[in-house]
C-alpha cells in the first residue's frame, strides 16, 4: 500500500494511480502541520498540499506569545518551519502545490492540484484556513499594495515615519496596530462602534501606547489616492458627519472568511461559509475531515487549529484502519 517515494520525482510520486495515499492534508497552517505530524506518526505517510500560503495566517504574525511552550514568544514563520520541520522528521511528504478541484463523491477521493496533477486519497484533512475580509470601498482593491494592506507584518517596515489607519476593534486590529508603531510614526484605529471587541490585555497595551489613537463610531467609505494612498473618506455612523483623513497607509483587519469555496456543494457548511463538522472532525463526507479555520469560527487560535488537525488525523488514521479491516474481512 505505501508508496516508496525516495525513486520517485514528486510529480510521479503524487499521480502514482494505483496507491492512493491514506491521508491527504490541505492546508500547511497549524491545523494542516498538525494534522501531518500526527499522520506521519501513525505511518500513513501523509501527503501535505501546502496551497499558496506556506505556513497560513500564522506564519505572517509577527511575534505568536499564546502558543504554548514559548514563554518569549516566537515568530509567526518561525513556529510554521519548526511545525514543518517536525512533520517531515517523521515521513510527511510536502507539495508546494494547491487543490484546484477535489471530488469526494466516492473513495479514493480525487484532488487534482493547481499544477494538474491527480492526486488519489483513502482521506483528507482539510486545513485550509480563512482570508482576510475586504471592506468593500471604493479605492481598496486598486490600492493594495499601495498602500492598502492586509498584513502588518508583511508590510508595516514600509511605514517608517508615516501616517497609517487600522481598521477594525478586534484582536487582530489591535495586536496589528501595536506591531505597526514600531514604524509608524502614528496609527488611528478607525472603529465602527464605541466599544472594542479585541481581549483586556490588547485593550489595555494598545490605549497605553502614545503612538496609537482611536477614532470611535467611524467607517472608511472610501480610499483616496492614484499611485498610492492619499487620504481616508470616514463618516461618523452617530452624527452622519462626514471627513476626509489623510493618511499613507490603510491597514484593514475587519475579520476573516473561511476558504472553503472549493467544497461547496460537495460538503455541508454553514451560511458563513465553514464546513460543519462533528465532534470528531468528519465533515459530512466520512473519511473528509477538516480542521482550524476552515471549520471553526469561535477560537481561531493557533493552539486550538493545532488540536483541530491532530484530532482530525487522528480520526482519519482510525477511518483507514477500519476500512482495511473491512476489506481484509471481504477477501476472506
Ligand atoms: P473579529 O474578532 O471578527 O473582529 C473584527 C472587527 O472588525 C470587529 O471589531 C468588527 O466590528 C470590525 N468589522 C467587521 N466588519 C466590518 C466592516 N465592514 N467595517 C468596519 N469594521 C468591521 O476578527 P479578528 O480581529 O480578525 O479576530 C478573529 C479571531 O482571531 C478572534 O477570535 C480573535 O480573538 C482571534 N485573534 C486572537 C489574537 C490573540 O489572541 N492574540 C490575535 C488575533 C486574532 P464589531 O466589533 O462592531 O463587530
Amino acid at each position: 500500500m505505501d508508496l516508496n517515494l525516495s525513486s520517485l520525482t514528486n510529480n510521479e510520486a503524487m499521480e502514482k494511480e494505483h496507491h492512493p495515499y491514506k491521508v491527504v492534508v490541505l492546508g500547511s497552517g497549524p491545523a494542516g502541520w498538525a494534522a501531518a505530524l500526527y499522520a506521519a506518526r501513525a505511518e500513513a505517510n501523509p501527503l501535505v498540499l501546502t496551497g499558496l500560503e506556506l505556513g497560513g495566517q500564522a506564519a505572517l504574525t509577527y511575534t505568536i506569545e499564546n502558543y504554548p511552550g514559548f514563554p518569549d514568544g516566537v515568530g509567526g514563520a518561525q513556529l510554521g518551519e519548526l511545525f514543518q520541520k517536525q512533520a517531515e522528521r517523521f515521513g510527511a511528504h510536502v507539495e508546494f502545490d494547491r487543490a484546484a478541484e477535489v471530488d469526494f463523491s466516492k473513495r479514493p477521493f480525487v484532488i487534482t492540484t493547481d499544477n494538474g496533477i491527480e492526486v488519489k486519497a483513502e482521506s483528507v484533512v482539510i486545513a485550509t484556513g480563512a482570508s482576510p475580509v475586504h471592506l468593500n470601498v471604493p479605492g481598496e482593491v486598486e490600492l493594495t499594495g499601495r498602500g492598502v494592506s492586509y498584513c502588518a507584518t508583511c508590510d508595516g517596515w514600509f511605514f517608517k515615519d508615516k501616517k497609517v489607519v487600522v481598521v477594525g476593534g478586534g484582536d487582530s486590529a489591535l495586536e496589528e496596530a501595536i506591531f505597526l508603531t514600531r514604524y509608524a510614526k502614528s496609527v488611528t484605529i478607525i472603529h465602527r462602534r464605541d466599544q472594542l471587541r479585541a481581549g483586556a490585555i490588547l485593550q489595555s497595551r494598545a490605549k497605553a501606547n502614545p503612538k496609537i489613537e482611536f477614532l470611535w463610531n467611524t467607517v472608511v467609505t472610501e480610499v483616496v489616492g492614484s499611485e498610492a494612498v492619499k487620504a481616508v473618506r470616514l463618516k461618523n455612523v452617530v452624527t452622519g458627519a462626514e471627513s476626509q483623513m489623510e493618511t499613507d497607509g490603510v491597514f484593514i483587519f475587519i475579520g476573516h472568511k473561511p476558504n472553503t469555496e472549493l467544497f461547496k456543494g460537495q460538503l455541508e457548511m454553514d451560511e458563513g461559509g465553514y464546513i460543519l463538522t462533528d465532534k470528531r472532525m468528519q465533515t459530512s463526507v466520512p473519511g473528509v475531515y477538516a480542521a482550524g479555520e476552515a471549520a471553526d469560527p469561535v477560537f481561531r487560535q493557533v493552539v486550538t487549529s493545532a488540536g483541530m488537525g491532530a484530532a482530525a488525523a487522528m480520526q482519519a488514521v482510525k477511518f483507514i484502519e477500519e476500512h482495511e479491516l473491512e476489506e481484509m474481512k471481504k477477501e476472506r
